[in-house]
């Protein structure tokens, strides 16, 4: 039999599908320039080109021309094919596009902004009565589009889809108990045993330039290619794709503190490195893309946690960092380490230790839950928001701009996202945990800076991969094992231990 790329239907669903992808990555470079350098009188005509975009981008991906085309070929492809997956993975993306009715559509992409504008005044004045009566809309019109996706299923594990694929509340429940359990009782621990470490060493004045200096060079050692990327500015963290040649970082700089920039610099490079190591053959298929939000945060944390809080890691860094920053000389590894693992409850997610931070997240997707299941109502979220925090993280936040309005997800209507931060950690320790097994001179390699047999074995087990395997699928294979939380619980285990002495 011929080759299914010689299919007549082939070319032409290759070639919508690669139409798809350029007005993504017109979508992408739009939302890029909005977070670096738009000027602030353009979001209003910002909104508007956006809208066009992604309104045109739908109508493309629920022709019934691409819907004829990825049925024949699901039909003749032979099974497991790649071409075979590749029109299940259209359907997939097809059949979500068209269980949302257009005008649900347009509701949404309205509120959603008013919604977001509302969210900014409210934290900004931190007083969430500014923002209940937008976000009691978006949730209501959320759970009828949940509902429309879940097609008779339970509607929160839709949303908990679109973002990882297969992720059902039934299934993340028992990993966010264990962790709970778990992780509670480290807190609980360290808390009892009053230590307190001298952080002394980490203040100073840190100039912009020095650290920005120092970002790229890291970056590039560990196998970013500045080619085909670049590191700007933004007041969040993030990297987006504009396509394979173009992938770009940001970051946000602090002159009284460096590790922020540097521990953000090392996650968006680990999102950026899995970018770059998409396979090119796939490149504007439906099967090119990162298989979901959980799979690239194993990817972040793994070079933000496993390789840069590592001792070997430091060992190569400390005499660039003296370089960059001559308070550091005479500092030894052995003194900024345990600094890296500290354990300290906090009020803020993305300011939280690698220990506590999972605990913020459970906090959301129990609220989550609740949201969807009917059991809160959203006048109830900074009561229900406050007691969480006490119970879990036995802090309270004084004020709702450090408490329920602190992130920005909900007012952008992405309910279902926050557990992939939680499966991506998982992930990425399981996956290093595996690395370390099939390569005995990591810490070496890390240590002197080798930074590219690590890279090596993500790219040939993750990265190449693309979204031709489920996450499970994907995890499984890499590592031998389904996910779960057993490896990062070892680790938080060891490395508290180290830090704190206590036995765990
Ligand atoms: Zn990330």
């Amino acid at each position: 039999m011929a080759a299914m790329t010689d299919h007549p239907a082939y070319p032409r669903f290759v070639e919508i599908w690669g139409e798809l992808a350029d007005l993504e990555a017109a979508e992408q470079l739009l939302e890029w320039d909005q977070d670096t350098t738009m000027p602030a009188g353009g979001v209003e005509g910002r909104a508007r080109v956006s809208g066009t975009l992604a309104r045109v981008r739908h109508e493309r991906l629920s022709s019934p021309e691409l819907a004829a085309l990825a049925e024949e070929l699901a039909k003749e492809a032979p099974a497991g094919s790649i071409e075979a997956i590749q029109a299940a993975e259209a359907f997939r993306s097809i059949r979500q596009a068209e269980r949302v009715p257009v005008a649900l559509r347009a509701a949404l992409a309205q509120t959603r902004s008013r919604a977001h504008a509302a969210w900014e005044d409210a934290r900004k004045r931190s007083d969430f009565s500014l923002f209940e009566p937008q976000l009691a809309h978006l949730v209501a019109l959320k759970r009828e589009e949940a509902t429309a996706l879940a097609d008779g299923g339970e509607p929160y594990d839709a949303l908990l889809d679109l973002y990882e694929r297969g992720a059902t509340s039934a299934g993340l429940a028992p990993l966010f108990t264990e962790l709970r359990r778990e992780l509670g009782r480290i807190v609980h621990a360290v808390a009892d045993s009053g230590a307190e470490l001298d952080t002394s060493v980490l203040q100073g004045d840190f100039p912009v330039d020095a650290q920005r200096r120092l970002g790229l060079e890291i970056a590039e050692a560990l196998g970013f290619d500045f080619a085909c990327g670049r590191l700007d500015t933004s007041a969040h963290p993030f990297c987006i794709t504009i396509h394979s040649g173009d992938v770009r970082l940001t970051c946000r700089w602090q002159e009284d503190d460096f590790l922020p920039a540097l521990f953000g610099i090392l996650h968006e490079v680990g999102h950026g490195l899995y970018e770059q190591g998409l396979p090119e053959a796939w490149r504007r298929t439906p099967l090119g893309a990162a298989v979901s939000l959980g799979i690239h945060e194993s990817q972040s944390r793994l070079w933000e946690n496993h390789v840069g809080r590592s001792r070997a890691f430091l060992r190569w860094l400390l005499p660039h960092l003296r370089q960059t920053f001559p308070v550091f000389v005479g500092t030894r590894v052995d003194r900024l380490w345990p600094l890296l693992h500290r354990v300290q409850p906090s009020l803020i997610r993305t300011e939280a230790d690698e220990t506590t931070y999972n605990l913020h997240v459970l906090i959301r997707f129990e609220i989550e839950r609740a949201l969807f299941s009917g059991d809160l109502r959203v006048a109830e979220l900074p009561g229900a928001w406050d007691d969480l925090y006490a119970e879990v993280l036995g802090i309270r936040p004084g004020n709702a701009a450090e408490g329920v309005l602190q992130d920005v997800h909900w007012a952008m209507g992405s309910f279902g996202y926050f557990p992939t931060y939680t499966l991506g950690t998982l992930a990425a320790a399981q996956l290093f945990a595996a690395a370390e097994r099939s390569l005995p001179g990591l810490e070496d390699d890390l240590a002197h800076g080798h930074f590219a047999p690590l890279l090596g074995w993500l790219r040939e087990h993750v990265h190449q991969h693309a979204s031709r395997y489920t996450p499970a699928e994907l995890i499984e294979r890499a590592t031998g094992k389904p996910l779960s939380a057993a490896d990062f619980l070892t680790y938080i285990k060891q490395v508290t231990h180290e830090v704190y002495g206590l036995r765990l």
